[in-house]
């Protein structure tokens, strides 16, 4: 669906480089199918300096504020509350290097999608463009120059209600921000644990050994 939405409005600004939603919301939420591909690729397919530069850099950005991604993964987990959006002091995705994603192959549906869909926040609520300010804004501005008075862009909600409803038969239901898988694959030295979890107790991290 983004290589048809590309075709019809090339002027969509993302490209590869082009990083700002990695550093400015780069905490995706991942189901446990995806987190299962995620894993695999950096334990058995990634060179060893990118593995120890993103468990690196999750140590380094995100262990201190487990506590805080533990309140977004009561947000998850209930999503009719009204919990509020813990206040990140970072938000930068731990598997961007050098303005790449060393996990492109096999990233979260989310972040191939961002840029290219709309969605709804809630069922009542007007579609938004779901991608950045400077996209959205950029898609608007093409439009105008070519005159055509709205896009028909896809519906990122159909595609995340799809994606969690195999995750709950096919895996074993699990969501949570790719940080948060991370922390919960990583041993007391920094290292890859050897062993996938799909159920992690993410609260037990609290206590976990450093
Ligand atoms: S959504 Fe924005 S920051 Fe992300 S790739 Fe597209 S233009 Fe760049
Ligand atoms: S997984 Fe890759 S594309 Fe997604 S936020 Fe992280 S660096 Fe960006």
């Amino acid at each position: 669906m983004v290589y048809l939405v590309k075709e019809v409005y090339p002027y969509i600004p993302c490209q590869s480089g082009c990083s700002n939603c990695c550093v400015d919301s780069g905490l995706p939420r991942t189901s446990a199918l995806e987190w299962k591909h995620i894993y695999t690729y950096l334990r058995d397919k990634a060179p060893d300096e990118v593995r120890q530069t993103v468990l690196r850099q999750n140590e380094a950005m995100h262990r201190q504020q487990l506590d805080l991604f533990l309140q977004e993964q009561a947000r998850i987990e209930r999503p009719e509350s009204d919990l509020p959006l813990p206040a990140f002091g970072c938000k930068r995705c731990p598997f961007l290097i050098d303005d790449r994603c060393s996990v492109y192959p096999v990233r979260p549906a989310i972040c191939r999608g961002f840029g290219y869909f709309t969605w709804r926040p809630r069922p009542q609520a007007e579609s938004q463009v779901f991608a950045c300010q400077m996209a959205a804004d950029t898609l608007l501005e093409g439009l105008q120059l070519r005159q055509q008075p709205q896009a028909m862009l896809p519906v990122w909600n159909a595609i995340s209600d799809k994606l969690y409803a195999l995750n709950a038969v096919q895996g074993q239901g699990v969501i949570a921000t790719l940080p948060l898988w991370l922390l919960a694959h990583t041993g007391p030295e920094g290292e890859l644990l050897p062993e996938l979890n799909l159920q992690p107790d993410f609260q037990a991290l609290l206590n976990a050994p450093r």
